[in-house]
């Protein structure tokens, strides 16, 4: 099964993601497909991991 925030990430560095609004150094800021909140959006890491505990220290 496909992960949506890799396939969201792909989209991006294709240039294919219509919510993408930056990039920082570690990660892409996207504005969140439910607009619940005005501007609600979403930090996603450039790479990609299911749980905090899975990241490296540096
Ligand atoms: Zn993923």
């Amino acid at each position: 099964m496909e992960c949506l925030a890799c396939s969201r990430i792909d989209m991006i560095r294709a240039n294919r993601n219509d919510f993408f609004l930056a990039e920082l150094r570690e990660s892409y800021v996207v504005l969140a497909a439910n607009q619940r909140y005005y501007g609600y959006s979403i930090l996603l890491l450039k790479e990609h991991y299911e749980h905090l505990h899975m990241l490296p220290r540096e």
